[in-house]
């Protein structure tokens, strides 16, 4: 395999030190079950991917970007009673995302983005707070969202349904069970009125919820469907580098 001098972890010295890298990308997922038939990085290989792949297309327009390795724990806390589902508190990640954004800025890259792929995570306010004292521009992604992805899907659904697992034919088809064995991904709703129509906001304890793990029905899922959002997202989060890396004041307005 060739190295990518986009991609670090496969990158050495005598190449990073003749590279004025201008973005450096964090991939950051989650490590929790997916419904039965989707591995519990799923996540981690959604980020990752999208990453890499966008990474790859900017690179090819000159920008000078790198991919960080992938941060593969995301807040959990409704899900502690799920064996194996690995939790990594709020404050936790604002601390790893604060030492990432203090080594960056000591060696003058100064545009970081965050590739999220877990919707436990929230690394908004953490940015406020980070910006307030930093020279690194910090923006995030959040990809599954990042274009409305409802014209690819029949229902894309929330957890392991049939967005993430059309994505997951695409990216890491090897390790994934046949959809026989995946569950229907039905979700139970909040008896309260305010709280089911998302008047008001609540998090979920996820065995209560589900049946699978899962929210949202993977029946459904293609290859093609998957195929087509990545290339849309990737091509899309491309666009953003190529400008992030040509712009010198990202923080201009018009
Ligand atoms: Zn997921």
């Amino acid at each position: 395999m060739q190295a990518r001098p986009y991609v670090l972890e496969e990158t050495t010295w005598k190449s990073v030190k003749g590279i004025d890298y201008e973005v450096a990308i964090l991939p950051w997922g989650a490590t929790e079950a997916h419904n039965y038939h989707l591995p519990y990085g799923t996540d981690n290989y959604e980020s990752k991917y999208v990453a890499i792949e966008s990474a790859r297309k900017a690179w090819e327009r000159e920008a000078r970007v790198v991919v960080l390795p992938t941060i593969p724990f995301g807040v959990n806390t409704g899900q502690l009673d799920i064996r194996l589902t690995i939790n990594m508190n709020p404050s936790t990640q604002a601390m790893v995302l604060g030492d990432i954004v203090e080594s960056l800025e000591a060696q003058e890259t100064r545009k970081l983005v965050i590739i999220n792929s877990h919707g436990g995570n929230d690394f908004r306010q953490m940015i406020r707070e980070l910006q307030s004292s930093s020279a690194v521009f910090i923006s995030v992604i959040n990809w599954w969202s990042c274009i409305d992805p409802k014209p690819f899907y029949d229902e894309a659904g929330d957890h392991a349904g049939e967005l993430e697992t059309s994505v997951m034919m695409e990216i890491a088809p090897e390790l994934m069970l046949p959809l026989s064995e995946a569950g229907e991904g039905g979700a139970k709703k909040f008896k309260i009125a305010g709280l089911k129509s998302g008047l008001a906001w609540a998090p979920r304890t996820w065995t209560k919820v589900t049946e699978d793990t899962g929210s949202g029905n993977p029946s459904r899922a293609t290859r093609e469907k998957g195929m087509r959002h990545l290339d849309a997202v990737t091509s899309a989060i491309a666009d953003f580098l190529v400008d992030l890396a040509q712009t010198d004041r990202p923080d201009s307005y018009e």
